[in-house]
Parts: structure tokens; sequence; C-alpha cells
């Protein structure tokens, strides 16, 4: 593939959601649906993937915005992280996800990342993003995941040929307050849970997301069931200024009379999924709040992790990550 040319794309600009759900029908796999841009745009410029079509959903309006509903909060997928960071009704309510978007990269990214793209964003591992023939392109090896390998991003848990991770600051946060994705095609809706919208190598190695071609993703339902719980959000990257999680972790707790009555609690940058860490919820529901049942959750959070070569460190700084949330949420 020649490098020094940007390959030729038609750019469709819909003006309404019909309109974009029969573009995403007519290109499906040729196409290329794009929100803000972060992440489509160093795909196509880097000549790492190429499309017939770019369909921007940028002046979509359906798509935008923040709305109450009966229970709980629909975001469209096309709200920035900027918007969702400052909105008084996911502060008020639903902070840990504002605090998660409030950490994605740097603001000027923020300003023009949507949520919709935040979590349907592709795997960051270097190989991958480098134009490489690996499982993840298609091909039938994995560079990280060799004995020299960079490896020290990639996965503890839910390896299958591909080591990849879930780059996503705000999906841990949509899986801990249980939001469902709302998704449609040309042919209708469905709703599918946060915890199942991710999905990891052994499902489709090529893909991070149920999204097929021909789905946009149009909004994301957050339930009032944690509003207004304690929550907890930190992500330990190598930098502090813009850079992705190396982990992140995202907790809902609900607590009464100092005991944690309710829990919800999800990490990033472990698995190729926001991983569930349900082992830390049976072990700490019921027990009281304090600093001896945090220490248990965090020694918990890493059972059944299996480190790479270069990403041993990712265990303790799992285990004390959650210990944190549980005590200081
Ligand atoms: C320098 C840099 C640093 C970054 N740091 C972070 C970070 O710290 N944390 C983090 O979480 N992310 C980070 N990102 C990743 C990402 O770019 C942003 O998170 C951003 O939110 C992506 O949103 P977007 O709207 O620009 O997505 P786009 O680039 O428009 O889309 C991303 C992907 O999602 C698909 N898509 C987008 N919207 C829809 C939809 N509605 N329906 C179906 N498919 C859709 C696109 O087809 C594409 O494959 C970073 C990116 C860059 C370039
Ligand atoms: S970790 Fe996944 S994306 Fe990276 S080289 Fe291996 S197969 Fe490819």
């Amino acid at each position: 593939m020649s490098k020094d040319m940007m390959p030729m794309f038609e750019l469709f600009q819909p003006t309404d959601l019909g309109g974009a759900l029969d573009l995403a029908d007519r290109f499906g796999a040729d196409g290329w649906i794009m929100a803000g841009g972060q992440d489509s745009l160093d795909w196509l410029k880097d000549r790492v993937k190429r499309t017939q079509a770019v369909i921007d959903l940028s002046r979509v309006p359906e798509l935008k915005g923040i709305r109450e509903t009966a229970d709980g909060v629909e975001i469209g997928a096309l709200t920035t992280l900027t918007e969702i960071a400052e909105s008084p009704v996911i502060s008020g309510n639903f902070g840990l996800l504002a605090e998660a978007a409030s950490k994605v990269a740097s603001p000027q990214i923020r300003h023009v990342g949507t949520i919709g793209g935040n979590v349907s964003q592709d795997a960051r591992c270097w190989y991958y993003r480098s134009g490489m023939d690996c499982y993840r392109a298609g091909g039938s090896t994995c560079y990280a995941d060799t004995p020299q390998g960079m490896n020290r991003e990639h996965c503890l848990f839910g390896a299958d040929r591909c080591v990849a991770v879930s780059p996503s600051d705000t999906a841990p946060a949509l899986v801990a307050l249980d939001a469902s994705m709302v998704i449609r095609n040309a042919g209708g809706e469905r709703v599918v849970p946060a915890e199942d919208f991710f999905i990891g190598p052994q499902i489709d190695i090529e893909n991070m997301t149920v999204l097929r071609p021909d789905d946009i993703l149009v909004a994301i339902r957050i339930p009032n069931t944690w509003a207004g719980a304690n929550f907890y959000f930190e992500k330990v990257a190598d930098r502090k200024t813009w850079d992705f999680a190396l982990v992140n972790i995202a907790a809902a707790i609900r607590v009464t009379d100092d005991t944690i009555s309710d829990l919800r609690i999800a990490a990033g940058g472990v698995e190729c999924v926001p991983r569930r860490l349900t082992v830390v919820e049976d072990i700490v529901k019921g027990s009281a709040k304090n600093g001896e049942t945090a220490k248990l959750a965090g020694g918990s959070a890493s059972r059944g992790a299996t480190p790479l070569n270069y990403n041993h460190f990712k265990i303790p700084l799992l285990e004390n990550l959650v210990t944190r949330a549980i005590r200081d949420a």
C-alpha cells in the first residue's frame, strides 16, 4: 500500500438518523461510521485501514444530548466527553461517569471525542496500530504475546490468541453503573447491557464490541439503580498528561450503617473487555466498610490473572486500586 497518499473515500454527512442508517445499510463493511474522528482519523491517516465511504454522524441531531427519563438518563452517542464531564445531571447522580469522562485524553480530544466513539474505539496495541498482520488484523500470529513482545500495556485476563485490552476510560464506569447500549440498524433497534456490548477475542477476535458494520450506537441508558451511590474512579497511566490507562477502576457502592450493602466494580486495561470484578463484589457485599474489607477485596481482584512477560506490575496495581476504591468510595 502506498504510504505517501491517504487513500480516497467518499464523505457522507447525513443530517438525520434515518439518512445515517440508510447509508450504514448501503455500505455495510465498505463504510466507516465516524463520530468525533479521534480514533477513526488515526486509522485512515496512518493508511493502516481504508474505507470506501466515511459516514460522518456529527450533523445528526437525534444522536446528541443528555435527557432525563422516567427511570434514569439517556445520553446520545454523539454527546462529547466534555459535555458529559460538565453535565450537572450526570455529575449530580452518576458522578462516576462524569469523573471517568473527565480523565480521557486531553481537553482538546474531550471537546470533540464522543461517548459513542469512546466505547467503540479499537484496540491500542502497537503492533496492530502499525499495520502488522496479527490475529486481530486477520493474520495468524500475535506479536505482543512473545518472549520479546512489547506487552506491558496488555492483558492479565481473558487472553485468547490476542492479548490486547479495553482502552476506554468510560467503559468500566458504564459497566459499574449497569448501563445499556441502544443500537439501531435499518432492520430495527436492540438494547444490549454494557457488560455484553464489549466482547473478547474468544467471541470475535477482530471486533471489540457487538456492533456490526450496519449498526449505529444511538444512545446509552443509565438506570437510576446506582443514582447518588458512593462512587470511586481512578486511572493510572504512565504520564499525568494525555495517555491511556494502564489500569483504571470504577466502583459504585451502597453503604448502609457502615456496611457495604451492594457494590458493582469494574476495571479497564486488564482484559479485552472492561472486567467486572464479581469475586470482589461477592467478598465485599455484606461486610463492614473498613480497611480490612478493602484489603481483602484488593487481594482477591487478581485471582486467576495470567500476566505476560512485561506486565506483572499490573497485578499489585489492580489490587491497590481495588483496595482504594472499597476504602475511599
Ligand atoms: C492522543 C489520544 C489519546 C487518547 N487517550 C484516551 C484516553 O486516555 N482514554 C480513552 O478512553 N480514550 C482515549 N483516546 C481514544 C479516543 O479517541 C477517544 O476516547 C474518543 O472518545 C473517541 O471518540 P470519537 O467520537 O472521536 O470516535 P471516532 O474516532 O469517531 O470513532 C471511534 C470508533 O467508534 C466507531 N463509532 C463511533 N461512534 C459510533 C456510533 N455512534 N455508532 C457506531 N460506531 C461508532 C467508529 O466507527 C470508530 O471505529 C485517545 C485518543 C487519542 C488520539
Ligand atoms: S495483542 Fe492482539 S492486537 Fe496486539 S499483536 Fe497480538 S493479536 Fe494483534
